[in-house]
């Protein structure tokens, strides 16, 4: 997909993930992990305001009264956008010292999905958590290792998830009435030459956009699970996309600066943001807490 890339964010994010627009103000949502910064980037001026939360934050998501959801080290959690208050919802894995939250998203009905890893290596310490309306935890999946994902086919029939370590893009039948997720099997496997599987998003015809770690890339697969499309990103670590714009026609790409002396002097605006304009549309983002229209 021979598509212009364009740096709108010089943001220099340590580990920048979890990209999301929020249709309401019209701005990009992302997270800076273990700084524990919460961003929101305002592409009509350039500005971009930065929250902390006071702890390492590994995604945010929109909620129904128009504040933000947060899946942080210790829990979920609220951050209202206008005084920069963070209040807790649920502590989770609070036994689990080396554990944190990691990249989350929200279904249909309103319910918040989020999973944990080991913040230095390890294998197999994470689950995968589901954050229910009324701010009951429910354990949905486990053991994982580096939870990523997620999101929903169109129709709401399939979720898409991603356990990094095992280099493949997993779906599971999804039930939106009860929330429950059954039958997990392979998607797509992605080869290690293509860098690693993180987080992803479903487009508005239902195709599966997913950044590279160490791929410098992301990919753009069928509903049946063949690889269309390729943008080319010019930093390594590339994270997760996001639809956003008036049109959510603009797709905003984040990426991590951690290593980086290691690896190559390409990525010298590594952590920022970039936008490109792939020719297909995303869908609004689900908030917490509100059950989307038509569901
Ligand atoms: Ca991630």
């Amino acid at each position: 997909m021979p598509v212009n890339v364009e740096l709108v964010l010089d943001a220099r994010a340590e580990l920048g993930e979890s990209p999301v627009w929020d249709d309401r103000r019209q701005r990009l949502l992302f997270v800076d992990i273990l700084l524990g910064h919460v961003h929101e980037f305002d592409p009509a001026t350039g500005h971009d305001r930065i929250f902390e939360v006071g702890q390492p934050v590994g995604s945010v998501a929109l909620a129904a009264a128009g504040d933000w959801v947060l899946a942080a080290r210790d829990g979920f959690f609220r951050l209202n956008p206008e005084s920069g208050a963070v209040t807790l919802i649920a502590h989770v894995e609070m036994d689990l010292a080396g554990n944190r939250m990691n990249d989350g998203a929200v279904d249909a009905r309103g319910r918040f999905w989020a999973g944990t890893m080991a913040s230095v290596g390890g294998r197999d310490r994470g689950t995968l958590y589901r954050l229910d309306p009324d701010g009951s935890v429910q354990r949905m999946l486990a053991p994982v290792s580096t939870s990523n994902g997620i999101d929903w086919s169109p129709d709401s029939q399939l979720m898409y998830y991603v356990d990094t370590p095992l280099s493949r893009i997993d779906a599971f039948n999804f039930d939106l009435a009860t929330g429950d997720i059954s039958f997990r099997r392979t998607f797509a496997n992605i080869p290690t030459a293509s860098g690693y599987p993180d987080g992803l998003v479903v487009d508005a015809e239902g195709f599966i956009w997913v950044g590279l770690w160490q791929g410098g890339a992301l990919h753009r697969y069928s509903p049946n699970g063949r690889l269309l499309g390729v943008v080319n990103l010019p930093v390594s670590l590339v994270t997760k996309c996001a639809f956003g714009g008036p049109n959510l026609d603009d797709l905003y790409i984040t990426t991590a600066r951690i290593g980086v002396d290691e690896v190559k002097q390409r990525d010298v605006v590594a952590g920022g943001v970039f936008l490109v304009k792939p020719g297909v549309c995303g869908r609004r983002a689900n908030r917490y807490g509100a059950v989307a229209p038509g569901r």
